[in-house]
């Protein structure tokens, strides 16, 4: 008999996306019951809320360290109507959103017709099916389950959903079944975060760098625990040590000998790429140029956290900066979530807040929205402002899932495909709500084929 311990959710160490669990069968066979046995029922709240019925609710569990999102359906009926007919329509959608399908029979009733038709439905979504013969509260209910061997899905797993006998080794067999997991990454404390400074020739790269190893204390050579390049620099910066990667041609100065910009540019693609966060330095005496956009395009399309630092702040007079207030509001309007801080390199101003600039650009691009808060939200906004009607129809969003960290990235489960504009809205209406500041998102959707 196995008891399941209490999930434990946010494990930020578990990248990569979250692989999906529908659970389908007739009504009143259990799926729920089954569905709070395997969060540990620590999401339930989420049925309160109005518009997210138990149609479709996605919840977050975890077993054996293991992240994944357990879809819970409705009843599944053929020849239904109405409502159940709605039911049954999102169970099947649920269905072809899945990773793995738990098909759940009532063993004290057997297989029924509508068991043997949703068989059919299930074999042709092609998907994994894990048979459950629920309701098997003791012994001889166990043995009833070999009837069940006719459903033609091999052996049924005998639990019950109510009592938690058997569903350990159900979990584990799920778990057996999804996809292979993302690579685990290392115990312990990581290394130093990885920073890029870039910008074109000139803005003040390697005079910052000389700042913060200056003004903070010394550049260490060696952390306990982590190699580091020997072209990178450590250096500590309010109480942490950061690892500023690929400076040594910043000290050496030799990318402005040889100059060109396409050297510069490789570079940069270069140190963005090796970076956890890139700090992009504007020289905000000059004009943004389309070398600086370009430069920023780079971090962004990398999917890089990003901080803005407008250096030679100590050029800055009442009259430019009435001017770059214009420029950032026109040059910067596709990156409004960058953070922005304001320097001086040669003076030292405001240096200090680049070590927490760059600790937030950080947690954004590593956080994680639990799937209940996140569909919660999208059930509230969808209602507010659906999407348009195109051609006498509008496309719906099903559910959504994070299906990854650094940078966050959504998926977006829809009944077709969305206006570019509507899923503008929703990410802007996404960062509103849950932030990312100075973290770029990827919103991707999977209409329902
Ligand atoms: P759903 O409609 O498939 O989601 O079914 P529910 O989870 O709502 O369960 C329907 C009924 O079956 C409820 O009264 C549950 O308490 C009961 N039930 C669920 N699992 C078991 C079980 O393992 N054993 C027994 N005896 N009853 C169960
Ligand atoms: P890099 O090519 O980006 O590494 O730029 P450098 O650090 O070599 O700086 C280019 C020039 O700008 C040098 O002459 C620096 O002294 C100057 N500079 C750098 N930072 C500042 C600053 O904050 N204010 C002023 N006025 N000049 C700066």
């Amino acid at each position: 008999m196995s008891e399941l311990p209490v999930a434990e959710l946010d494990d930020p160490s578990s990248l990569g996306p979250v692989p999906v669990v529908a659970v389908v069968g007739r009504p009143n066979v259990g799926k729920s019951t089954l569905v709070n046995r395997i969060i540990g029922r620590r999401q339930a709240v989420v049925e309160d809320v109005p518009g997210v019925t138990r149609d479709r609710v996605p919840y977050d569990a975890q077993w054996n360290g293991r992240r994944f999102t357990v879809v819970d359906t409705g009843g599944w009926e053929p020849d239904a109507k109405d409502r159940a007919a709605a039911i049954a329509a999102q169970a099947e959608i649920a269905v072809q959103t899945a990773d793995v399908v738990v098909f759940v029979v009532d063993v004290t009733v057997g297989a029924t017709d509508v068991d043997e038709a949703a068989v059919r439905m299930l074999r042709r979504s092609h998907k994994p099916v894990i048979l459950v013969a629920n309701k098997a509260d003791n012994q001889n209910l166990e043995l009833e389950a070999v009837s069940l061997w006719s459903l033609g899905l091999g052996e049924p797993h005998t639990i019950s959903a109510l009592h938690g006998r058997g569903s350990g080794d159900l979990l584990d067999d799920i778990l057996s079944n999804l996809p292979a997991p993302p690579p685990i990454l290392e115990d312990g404390p990581r290394g130093p975060r990885r920073v890029a400074l870039v910008g074109r020739p000139n803005v003040g790269k390697s005079s910052l760098l000389n700042r913060v190893s200056k003004e903070e204390r010394a550049v260490v050579d060696s952390v306990a625990g982590t190699t580091v390049d020997p072209v990178d620099s450590l250096v500590e910066m309010d109480g942490d040590i950061w690892q500023f990667v690929d400076t040594a041609g910043l000290r050496k100065r030799v990318n402005q000998a040889s100059g060109t910009e396409y050297y510069a540019s490789l570079r940069t693609a270069g140190a963005v790429e090796a970076a956890e966060v890139a700090v992009v330095l504007l020289d905000a005496g000059e004009v943004i140029s389309e070398q600086d956009q370009r430069v920023l395009t780079q971090v962004v399309e990398a999917g890089r956290a990003l901080v803005i630092a407008f250096n030679k702040w100590d050029l800055v007079d009442a009259d430019r900066r009435f001017y770059l207030d214009k420029e950032i509001d026109r040059e910067l309007k596709r990156i409004p979530w960058a953070i922005r801080v304001n320097i001086s390199a040669k003076t030292g101003r405001a240096v200090d807040k680049l070590a927490p600039a760059i600790r937030r650009a950080l947690a954004s691009w590593e956080q994680r929205i639990p799937t209940g808060a996140l569909n919660q939200w999208l059930t509230e906004l969808t209602q507010a402002t659906p999407h348009p009607v195109r051609g006498g129809r509008a496309p719906r969003i099903l559910f959504a899932t994070q299906a990854g960290i650094a940078p966050p990235r959504f998926v977006l489960f829809t009944t077709g495909p969305l206006d570019a504009g509507y899923q503008r809205f929703v990410e802007r209406k996404l960062r509103e709500e849950f932030g990312f500041e100075g973290s770029p998102i990827e919103i991707s959707v999977k209409p329902r084929k």
